[in-house]
């Protein structure tokens, strides 16, 4: 496993100049979901710790927006405008993208999970020694992923050697 990172480094390094800022590109491809739940993160802490103008600003834009919309559904939201307005202002869109944040990087999560699993799926062989791979029972950490993730988790152990892996998908028939 440690070796073949090593090997892909390399090969990395060995690639024809340019080829940095398409590296840089993938990366950001790659990672863009995530970096911007953690933009959005900030900026909602950002929000909860500013005590200035901005706050105001940025809550009026919302608000602005928020009439908006609501004008569409007019009465029903005329009232939850009504609500909104009297919630504390800035601290609300904080708490709102800190929410939005926290959502988005265990969606993040997730998908990754579910994409690195991917290749084991339907009774593949051990990749260590090609031995049968076995369903195992799952630990209590493997249950709260479950619920946390609305995910199953299926733990899988080697017959023969140490090597273990879980499927994670959201096919819950199996
Ligand atoms: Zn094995």
């Amino acid at each position: 496993m440690e070796h073949n990172r090593q090997s892909k480094k390399r090969s990395h390094r060995r690639r024809p100049s340019g080829t940095s800022t398409r590296h840089h590109a993938s990366f950001l491809r790659r990672f863009w979901f995530e970096i911007l739940a953690l933009i959005l993160f900030g900026i909602g802490v950002f929000l909860l710790l500013e005590r200035l103008q901005i706050k105001s600003i940025a809550y009026r834009a919302l608000v602005s927006s928020y009439r908006a919309t609501a004008e569409l559904f007019s009465n029903v939201a005329n009232g939850a405008t009504a609500a909104l307005e009297r919630v504390e202002r800035s601290d609300l869109v904080g708490v709102v993208l800190i929410v939005v944040a926290i959502v988005m990087l265990v969606l993040g999560l997730r998908r990754r999970a579910i994409r690195r699993s991917l290749p084991l799926l339907e009774g593949a062989p051990c990749p260590e020694c090609g031995e049968v791979l076995e369903r195992v029972r799952r630990t209590l950490a493997q249950r709260l992923l479950q619920t946390l993730f609305v995910i199953r988790i299926r733990p899988y152990a080697c017959r023969k050697c140490s090597f273990r892996a879980t499927v994670w998908s959201t096919r819950y028939d199996v």
